[in-house]
């Protein structure tokens, strides 16, 4: 079985990616109410409790909102750096276990091996993750200010990468939320928008990546399709490669392989 990865949820309402490859499923962040989580996981064809892990990239609710919750009900055990651990209180939480993530160094989860690397974000220890399987890797990054230089050499090898595209500059600007908002939004520790995605997908996309799903859109601040566009126009400016665009949002997507078939496999169809 290959690696494929399918969203449950994306956005300020909640963040929560459901990985699986030979046989291991797990769950990146954990940011709607546990029983929304067992819903969805279940409509995906995935018993909650035969998760693996449930990892977390940092300690905001639209990212562990679920956790201890879930954690406790179906005795699955969370992961994730140090920081998030402490910052989300989860010593004083009755939870089925927690694996400290040390950043930068791989670790085996059933047949998965995920790797937490350090983002710049104003939480206590955030990360983003790349997970592989069977010489495939999907490169997972919500929440980040900019893309640091340790982040980009991470995802540069990836197969698909999902990148959160939170904000249009100018509705952001032009928008209604109080200056003391958009300046923590706008800062190296916020989160990215459009244009930092447009540079990233021109000039630091790796040759491996065949799938970009764009992540963690403001509802306010942002659009589907002027996200698009702007990833769309880096992507043609790139050159002519083939690269597959999937936008999220609050519903989530399918089932994602992060390798598309061959043309020889497309073929037989
Ligand atoms: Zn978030
Ligand atoms: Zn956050």
């Amino acid at each position: 079985m290959s690696l494929r990865f399918r969203v449950l949820g994306s956005g300020s309402s909640g963040n929560a990616t459901l990985v699986e490859g030979g046989g291991t499923r797990i769950l990146l962040d954990a940011g709607l109410g546990a029983r929304e989580l067992a819903e969805r996981l279940e409509s995906a064809g995935v018993d909650p409790a035969a998760l693996a892990l449930v990892l977390l990239s940092h300690e905001h609710g639209d990212h562990a909102r679920g956790a201890s919750a879930f954690s406790r009900r179906w005795g699955v055990r969370l992961a994730g750096s140090r920081g998030t651990y402490a910052a989300a209180g989860l010593g004083a939480i009755e939870i089925a276990g927690y694996d400290v993530l040390t950043p930068g160094s791989a670790r085996r989860v059933g047949a998965l091996a995920v790797t937490a690397v350090p983002v710049p974000h104003d939480a206590a220890a955030p990360v983003a993750f790349v997970v592989s399987f069977d010489g495939c890797s999907l490169g997972h990054a919500t929440d980040l200010g900019h893309l640091s230089r340790p982040l980009v050499e991470a995802f540069r090898s990836c197969n698909a990468v999902l990148l959160e595209s939170n904000y249009d500059a100018g509705m952001l600007r032009d928008g209604p939320y109080p200056w003391s908002l958009k300046e923590r939004i706008l800062s190296p520790l916020g989160h990215l928008s459009n244009g930092d995605v447009a540079r990233f997908l021109q000039a630091d996309l790796g040759d491996a990546c065949e799938t970009i799903v764009l992540a963690h859109l403001s509802q306010k601040n942002n659009h589907p399709e002027v996200a698009r566009m702007a990833a769309e126009t880096a992507l043609r400016r790139r050159g002519d490669r083939d690269v597959r665009l999937t936008m999220t949002g609050p519903d989530g997507t399918g089932w994602i392989d992060v390798r598309r078939p061959t043309d020889g496999q497309l073929r037989l169809f």
